[in-house]
């Protein structure tokens, strides 16, 4: 259930009930809006709890929430969540354009990545050290040395970092080099790695499951937010139907649903979404149209040559020409790039 203070109720007051309800022994969670405060309850549910917490004199109202996921819901969270990762913003105004290789394949591909993807204007550089292969004679993945090459590209680039955490072992030394973590769409539900991402606070990516519905990809967001690790960014990236002729089928009816469902900010990878550059522009300017706070695109300095995802990744050249024709795309939905 929800507690909804009463408009204008200060800190004090809140603290009387979330001390309260923590002796009955409920999970306390508090979300503050511009004007009012409401605890999400987290806890078995009882009519008469709720009655004498309705009859505190600064309690507007108790709400029970009836979707499976609490915390992730638009009902403990009105607002837009809006998360601040170094000088930008995700989930406000300004849309967030991560870009760069699939993979980290040497310091200086990284590198070359890195300045094509800042000059064209990216703010976020994507890039996996760890890598999710579909088949173990595949590119595995520079692992610690490619983290050690993200950093170096950080400090030269003063672009922020966003990479891949396969379990949860490593959430440590990558988030040592992140400035935001991601879930690939295969460890969208390994619970102990979302457990030990709600550890931490930094912005997790949670990309969606290829097989996921919207709601477990929301409750996978739970795990997150219950361990009290509030930052997470969504990212439709495309599911499995039965269509060959794209790698994926990229759901952007996902991205004003779960606006409605959520809070939560929702970025597309238009990239895994289709698996071919040729479609990643035009699906690009619908995801900002349907409403998408932001993209992660696939950029490689040579696609013909990248270990891996090389076609699904665009070049420099049609990465900067991308981020001019998306300037009009969002000016037309109210939001700057
Ligand atoms: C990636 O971003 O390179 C990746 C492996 O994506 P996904 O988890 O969506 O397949
Ligand atoms: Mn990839």
């Amino acid at each position: 259930m929800i507690v909804v203070m009463n408009p204008g109720v200060g800190e004090k007051e809140v603290t009387i009930i979330t001390d309260k309800l923590k002796s009955m022994g409920y999970g306390v969670h508090l979300s503050t809006g511009e004007n009012r405060t409401v605890i999400g309850v987290i806890g078995q549910r009882r009519e008469e709890v709720a009655q004498a917490m309705e009859a505190m004199p600064d309690v507007e109202k108790v709400v029970f929430i009836t979707r499976p996921y609490k915390l992730a819901g638009r009902e403990f969270h009105p607002d837009n969540t809006v998360i601040n990762v170094g000088d930008i913003t995700i989930g406000g105004t300004e849309l967030v354009v991560m870009a760069g290789p699939c993979a980290i394949e040497n310091e200086d591909q990284l590198l070359q990545a890195a300045e094509a993807v800042k000059k064209a204007g990216a703010k976020v550089l994507r890039a996996g050290a760890f890598k999710p292969r579909t088949s173990p004679y595949s590119f595995q993945g520079l692992e610690q040395e490619g983290l050690q090459f993200l950093n170096d590209v950080r400090s030269k680039t003063g672009l922020l970092i966003v990479t891949e955490v396969m379990d949860q072992f490593t959430v440590d030394e990558v988030a040592e080099c992140a400035d935001i973590i991601q879930v690939g769409a295969r460890n969208m539900q390994n619970y102990y790695l979302l457990r030990e991402l709600g550890k931490i606070r930094k912005p997790i990516l949670l990309k969606r499951g290829f097989s996921a519905t919207i709601e477990e990809w929301l409750m996978a967001a739970e795990y997150i937010l219950s361990g009290g690790n509030y930052e997470v960014i969504l990212c439709e990236r495309g599911i499995r139907t039965f269509e060959p002729y794209t790698r994926n089928t990229l759901d952007l009816s996902a991205v004003p649903l779960v606006k409605q469902l959520s809070h939560l900010p929702v970025i597309v990878d238009p990239s895994h979404g289709t698996g071919l550059s040729g479609l990643v522009p035009a699906m690009s300017k619908a995801a900002l149209a349907a409403g998408a706070d932001g993209l992660m695109v696939e950029v490689h300095p040579n696609p013909q040559e990248a270990l891996s995802d090389g076609p699904q990744s665009l070049t420099p050249d049609q990465f900067n020409t991308l981020i001019h024709e998306l300037k009009g795309v969002a000016l037309s939905v109210g939001r700057l790039i």
